[in-house]
């Protein structure tokens, strides 16, 4: 087993107790000239602590500089030519990590690669076993040719789950679900979940308690690293360096009738008229949120706006302020927040337009919108929501707060 350094799989996580770690990758320049090369000498015990061929993260390496590789698998020799740093290396295996090994859904780094068939179509997705989500890679990077090429080799213990039919299809599957709920979450997903899971573990104990008084789940070791403080570092961190990737465009995908946020959706709006108190209710709705695994996924917020709130949103609000606060944990949070309010007051209710600044007003002050995040929202028409009409129906609406936010600041500043 190899020794020196390790660290966590996913670097941007500043955790010490991250389950997930590997060797810190090392080169050796060998060579002169033109025939000047890197090699990584501890490439196999990256790869074995990745659960990926060698010669993925490699060739990836070859792909990403525009250099030639080569690898000697019994020899353990995996070579990237020219003479590359081993800094830039370690960037570039981040790189890899958060397309071909991170679940897309929840950043955990045990998924197996599978490739789906389909006739002539060939997909390759990370299987999470963590999650159950099959997340697809972005087919147009140029590994995923390596890698259907040399598709990577089933363990014993993947074709047991296969027998077992816990993953569902994994070669021949042709139009499964699992293609449409990729497609419905896209790439808002990419930006979630700061946290490694044994910590998102305790924290969905630890807030459930929270929210139920009837349930005391002890705590203690939940508060070590998860201080607000220290999650929104995290999140900032994952935040910028996912700055890079990229947000695809969602229009439409959430109408999808299987995804989770539409099931949601449906739930809350069958059960929330007959609620006996709406503190019961959002724990349970909360629970309803963790079964589908999507409490820490921005559009989850999106779909609660438009499905929790009557013409009455008023007052309902105040009930369900816990609950947001829970769940808004990012400026991304906010804006999907923002989103569904521009929905529910948009399209959904719109007799509620007059009531945008009582609305706002109390996300405010239950410190779930932030200033800057309403400001640059209420300035800035978008389509991403709704039409561009509405879009500045709601912000014409949403005036008076802004006006007053301003002016609330500049009496601050006078002080
Ligand atoms: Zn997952």
């Amino acid at each position: 087993m190899a020794s020196g350094p390790t660290v966590n799989i996913r670097r941007d996580v500043d955790d010490k107790f991250y389950r997930y770690r590997m060797p810190l990758l090392t080169t050796k320049i060998e060579g002169k000239g033109n025939g000047i090369k890197t090699v990584v000498p501890n490439m196999a015990d990256v790869a074995r602590a990745l659960t990926r061929p060698p010669a993925y993260p490699t060739k990836f390496f070859g792909c990403e500089l525009g250099a030639q590789t080569s690898f000697d698998e019994k020899n353990d020799r995996y070579i990237v030519n020219g003479a590359h740093d081993a800094n830039r290396l370690r960037e570039l295996l981040d790189g890899f990590i958060e397309k071909f090994v991170l679940c897309k859904s929840c950043k955990n780094p045990e998924t197996d690669l599978v490739i789906l068939k389909s006739g002539r179509h060939e997909e390759i997705i990370r299987d999470c076993k963590a999650c159950g989500e099959r997340t697809g890679v972005d087919m147009r990077h140029k590994l995923t040719t390596f890698i259907l090429k040399n598709p990577p080799v089933k363990s014993k213990k993947d074709k047991k789950r296969n027998n077992a039919g816990t993953a569902a299809a994994s070669v021949g599957g042709s139009n499964s679900p699992t293609h449409d709920t990729e497609d419905a979450e896209g790439a808002d997903q990419i930006h979630d979940a700061a946290e490694s899971d044994d910590e998102l573990t305790r924290k969905i104990k630890a807030e459930a308690a929270e929210l139920n008084p009837e349930t005391a789940i002890v705590k203690e070791d939940w508060a070590a690293d998860t201080s607000p403080e220290a999650v929104k570092q995290r999140m900032k961190a994952l935040e910028s360096s996912m700055a890079a990737v990229g947000m695809g465009d969602d229009d439409g995908s959430d109408e999808d009738v299987n995804s989770p946020y539409t099931q949601l959706g449906k739930w809350v709006e069958e059960n929330r008229d007959d609620v006996e108190s709406p503190k019961v209710f959002s724990v349970e709705l909360y629970k309803k949120v963790q079964e589908f695994g999507i409490e820490k996924k921005h559009k989850t917020l999106l779909v609660l706006m438009q499905a929790l709130f009557t013409e009455e949103a008023t007052t309902e609000i105040k009930s369900y302020l816990v609950l947001f606060k829970k769940m808004v944990t990012s400026e991304r949070h906010q804006k999907a927040l923002l989103g569904g309010l521009e929905r529910l007051v948009g399209l959904m209710q719109p007799s509620l337009i007059p009531a945008v600044p009582k609305l706002l007003m109390e996300f405010y002050q239950a410190d779930i919108l932030e200033e800057e995040v309403i400001t640059q929202w209420g300035t800035h028409v978008s389509r991403k929501y709704v039409d561009k009409d509405t879009s500045k129906k709601v912000r014409k609406a949403s005036e008076p707060f802004l006006k007053w936010l301003a002016e609330a600041e500049d009496d601050e500043d006078d002080e």
